[in-house]
């Protein structure tokens, strides 16, 4: 079955490279779904999660706006900033969120700080998805 390569790189480095059945982005227009031999498109990200299916393998990325491009046999993500679930410091995102939402307390229209707090809340709910995947007991059935 036709495969995409999937790659997600940020100024960093690469945060993910590997072959995908079905990748989920969050598109600045809302999440959408890339299957092999899509359109070619190029769109830009919101901050928010990545999902990408090999098998039955999930692996769930955070990423912090950025573009996608999509080709039949391909899509590269080109994020601000972005991290594998098992990267993110969750006690950094929690503080993150905390100095974000004292900001907000002072001034409700600080954009940086708004900006700060969705990445920290994103960040914390990509961990959480982990988390919980790891601690749902296996389907003997599913091969996983
Ligand atoms: P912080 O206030 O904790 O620095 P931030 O949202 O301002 O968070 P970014 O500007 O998005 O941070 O990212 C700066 C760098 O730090 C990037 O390389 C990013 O991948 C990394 N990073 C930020 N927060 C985390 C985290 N909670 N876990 C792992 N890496 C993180």
């Amino acid at each position: 079955m036709a495969k995409l390569q999937v790659d997600v790189v940020t100024a960093e480095g690469v945060t993910h490279t590997g072959e995908a059945d079905f990748v989920v982005a969050p598109g600045i227009a809302g999440e959408f779904g890339v299957l092999p031999r899509h359109i070619p498109m190029l769109t830009p990200l919101r901050t928010g999660s990545v999902m990408v299916r090999n098998g039955n393998k999930e692996e769930h990325i955070f990423v912090a706006g950025g573009f996608i491009e999509v080709l039949p046999d391909r899509v590269t993500i080109l994020a601000d900033a972005a991290e594998r679930a098992e990267d993110i410091d969750e006690a950094r995102a929690e503080e993150a969120r905390r100095k974000a939402q004292e900001l907000l307390s002072q001034d409700a229209t600080n954009a940086e700080a708004s900006a700060a707090l969705e990445r920290a809340v994103f960040r914390m709910r990509v961990a959480d998805i982990r988390r919980r995947r790891r601690e749902r007991p296996q389907n003997p059935l599913s091969g996983q």
